[in-house]
């Protein structure tokens, strides 16, 4: 399948866990300011996500229903953060995790516990700076909020790779059970609005090129193929679009544990 978001799924095999921190999910390319296709992103993310809901309606009703993880098909993990809360979490729905080792890598870059100094929750950059605070004893007791975060004991589990022969199902489940330790693992599934994500993911997959082609004509931008920004409008643009649908209310709900 066509899949323009090769930087997410390069070089590394999926044991190579040894790797799995040092190198952290990259960031889509962003339209510079001086770029002359700047200021056309909303543009274009309003153009396509109408054009997307169209090509959702004329699927038969069963279509979205039929987007969910497999071998063969689609395969995108659900975040157990996102499955756990997706009011809370929604944010997950924005990185595509196709694989075993992009779930871990985003569970270390957006839910690990911060450096926060445990008596006024302050959170630092690095360890060395919440250690020197912490030590200088100076601050102020304030009430503990609860984190919804991995202790690193949990992230060094989660660090070790799991059986080669195990199915995905079971690593994720794993995963889950490292993460929510009290809350037995659900049935790997997708909910109505991380469906709509993954058909979107798709979608833009597929059509975004052409797509976005078809929207520069309209504006009279002919050489928007060519021009090297062209895949860093494409790129903006699906950022809005995901914003939109993971802020969305769409989706149901789901169970909380
Ligand atoms: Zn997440
Ligand atoms: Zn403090």
């Amino acid at each position: 399948m066509a899949d323009d978001n090769s930087e997410y799924s390069s070089a590394e095999e999926s044991g190579d866990d040894d790797f799995i921190y040092e190198n952290p999910v990259p960031e889509r390319r962003r339209l510079d300011q001086s770029s002359p296709l700047h200021g056309y992103q909303q543009d274009l993310a309003n153009f396509a996500l109408l054009l997307f809901k169209q090509s959702l309606h004329s699927r038969s009703a069963s279509g979205l229903q039929d987007i969910r993880f497999s071998h063969q098909g689609v395969s995108e993990l659900p975040c157990p953060f996102y499955l756990g809360n997706p009011a809370k979490h929604h944010a997950c729905l924005k990185t595509k995790l196709g694989r075993i080792i992009d779930l871990k890598r985003h569970l270390w870059a957006s839910h690990r516990r911060p450096y926060d100094c445990p008596v006024c929750n302050t959170v630092f950059g690095t360890a060395a700076d919440c250690n020197a605070h912490i030590r200088r004893r100076a601050c102020v007791k304030a009430k503990r909020i609860p984190l919804e975060t991995l202790s690193e004991e949990q992230l060094d589990r989660l660090s070790i790779p799991n059986g080669e022969n195990q199915e995905t199902e079971e690593q994720w489940a794993s995963i889950w059970r490292i993460v929510f330790p009290m809350v037995e693992p659900p049935e790997l599934r997708y909910d109505e609005k991380m469906r709509e994500v993954v058909a979107l993911r798709q979608f833009w997959s597929q059509e975004g090129g052409r797509v976005a082609q078809r929207f520069l004509q309209e504006k009279g931008i002919t050489s928007g193929e060519t021009c090297r920004d062209f895949k860093a409008l494409r790129d903006s643009a699906m950022d809005i679009m995901l914003d939109a649908l993971a802020q969305s209310d769409g989706a149901h709900a789901s169970r909380t544990p």
